[in-house]
């Protein structure tokens, strides 16, 4: 290699087109100088490595090119693209903030605004992380910028919007440029790997997207370190060594361990992991990663949901398959938990551990043993896909529902089964029906199979008009738990009540469920947040009816350990003839 040149710059996209992962924002830039509808100063922001220079400079080269092409872009052809392209035009000029950030920076710049081009129209000034100017310099610049000469166009580029003066802000054209997503970096990899004739796995180059974190100069410079490690042959495996990734296959390995409650091997994994030089807390958020994607795996359709390989997807589906789904939510739970401990803690390592068996246990409860997690109403996560999927009859969903909803479904069913369609013309009939109905109910109690094996195939019954979906325990307390986690940072505490209270909800009907607050201070919290809780999980469950009801915890709730005399006393208030028994045979307490 005579002249080695790094990815970053070799790859650098030359046209709006090539540009990764930005499309609105180009296409609408390629509108504007199509239209010649140019403004006198832009401001573009965004994460690190995503493209603000670049687009820049592809800004600059357009809207000097003497022969723009129909479809908007540069033709790379004319002197100016030319020069361009060979970075020696006069037309572009940059200014790093970071490093020239004072006053005498910016004059000799805005000294440079006064001469027209030669070449071209448009002399572009460029100037990178603008919100590091100082105030001096901040003032010296918006003089230009308040009346620039015709043939002067600025770009402003931050990763910190919020730091731009207001002054500055209000005379710019803002664009905000996005993260971009793994999928796209992996694909422009792939791209840069084919063209220098590497060969590279996918799950390697994933590993690199999800390091790079959104940024794609960050992504080109990974691939260049780890390329050159692999000699062009980069895999997985050499990969993850380089750039000290934990690997995959200790979050699926340590959750067979908690399938198989394998405690003495789970915590030696940790060890391992530990020795490796590996942070737990980054441990913790990968596992629980992990299990959110065991989740997304669970149902066919929310898989891509997982920013990773094929090949790891299939792992996922795989070891979904294996978890109940309220072990992965109370893996979630404890994991989360673990996750909001973690800096506080002084030991880190018992509490990190204690989480892991925590987990494993988790993995062994039956529905019944679940502890405080309501597990007794936990039904599948994904259960109203897969109905609509398999058109599974009403019959063997009322299996799983609560007895006392499940009988009011089952005396509407019956009435529509005997009803006429119109009844709505005869509520004496209907009425007749519904006593009925009930009493066959009654009967139906006992013997429930019999009783629907006796009539035609159940239909499902259109009660109401709406669309809305029943409330489903599993999916409420997941929503409930991304409520909390969303919270902004000054409301930390009211999101760890708040994940503290997922255990408390119960369905009360299809569209409410109940939180019992432990004391009134409590509930008084709930209640302010109560809109936006209602709000979030209205959109997000598909229910415009969801309604939170607020219960403070009843006394006898948690204190069960009844006295003798208070035991009596409950007795009677339960049963008033008790005490006239007492009197009648005249007994005393012992
Ligand atoms: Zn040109």
């Amino acid at each position: 290699m005579d002249n080695y040149i790094v990815s970053a710059r070799k790859y650098r996209p030359m046209s709006f087109d090539s540009v990764v992962g930005q499309q609105a924002l180009t296409t609408t830039l390629k509108n504007a100088i199509a239209s010649e509808h140019l403004a006198h100063a832009y401001l573009f922001c965004g994460p690190r490595g995503v493209g603000k220079t670049t687009c820049a400079r592809i800004f600059a080269k357009t809207i000097n090119c003497m022969n723009r092409q129909p479809d908007g872009e540069a033709c790379n052809e004319c002197e100016s693209c030319k020069s361009f392209n060979e970075q020696r035009s006069y037309n572009i000029i940059e200014l790093d903030a970071a490093s020239n950030n004072g006053v005498e920076d910016i004059k000799t710049l805005m000294e440079q605004t006064r001469i027209p081009p030669q070449v071209g129209k448009y002399k572009v000034f460029i100037i990178d992380e603008v919100h590091m100017l100082s105030q001096a310099a901040f003032n010296a610049f918006l003089k230009t910028l308040e009346e620039p000469p015709a043939h002067v166009i600025f770009i402003l580029a931050t990763t910190e919007k919020q730091k731009i003066l207001p002054t500055i802000l209000s005379r710019c054209q803002v664009y905000d440029f996005k993260r971009m997503e793994i999928q796209d970096i992996v694909k422009h990899l792939q791209g840069v790997a084919r063209q220098e004739g590497y060969t590279a796995e996918e799950a390697a180059l994933n590993v690199i997207a999800e390091k790079a974190d959104g940024g794609m100069r960050d992504a080109l410079s990974i691939f260049d370190q780890v390329a050159s490690f692999c000699q062009g042959n980069i895999t997985y495996a050499t990969t993850i060594a380089n750039l000290n990734v934990l690997d995959y296959n200790y979050y699926f390995r340590i959750t067979e361990y908690f399938l198989e409650n394998k405690i003495t091997e789970t915590l030696l994994t940790l060890n391992d992991i530990v020795n490796r030089g590996f942070d737990m807390g980054y441990f913790i958020t990968g596992l629980a990663q992990h299990f959110r994607n065991l989740l997304v795996a669970r149902d066919p359709q929310t898989i891509s949901l997982i920013e990773a390989s094929t090949e790891i997807q299939q792992q996922y589906l795989a070891q979904a398959q294996k978890c109940k789904s309220n072990f992965i939510i109370r893996a979630m739970k404890l994991l989360n938990n673990c996750d909001l401990n973690f800096k506080q803690s002084k030991n880190k390592r018992l509490l990190v551990e204690l989480t892991l068996i925590e987990v494993a246990q988790a993995a062994q409860d039956d529905d019944e043993s679940a502890g405080r997690c309501p597990a007794k109403i936990l039904k599948p996560i994904f259960k109203l896909n897969v109905q609509s999927n398999a058109s599974a009859t009403t019959t063997t969903s009322t299996t799983t529902r609560p007895v006392q909803e499940r009988t009011q479904a089952t005396s509407a069913e019956t009435l529509t089964n005997k009803a006429p369609v119109n009844t709505s013309a005869n509520n004496v009939k209907a009425n007749r029906f519904s006593i009925s109905g009930s009493i066959k109910l009654q009967r139906d109690n006992g013997n429930s199979t019999n009783a629907t094996g006796n009539q035609a195939p159940q239909k499902p019954v259109p009660s109401t008009p709406t669309t809305n979906k029943p409330l489903e325990s599993n999916q409420l307390i997941m929503e409930w738990n991304l409520f909390a986690k969303a919270l902004p940072q000054q409301e930390t505490a009211m999101a760890k009540r708040l994940i503290d209270l997922a255990s408390n909800l119960s369905i009360t009907s299809n569209d409410n469920f109940e939180v019992v607050a432990n004391n009134p201070s409590v509930a008084d919290q709930l209640k302010q947040y109560k809109p936006a809780i209602e709000h979030h999980l209205r959109s997000r469950l598909s229910n415009a009816n969801v309604n939170m009801n607020i219960r403070i915890r009843e006394i006898d709730e948690k204190k069960r350990a009844y006295s003798r005399q208070e035991q009596y006393q409950n007795m009677c208030s339960m049963n008033p003839s008790l005490r006239k028994l007492r009197d009648m045979l005249n007994l005393d307490l012992s």
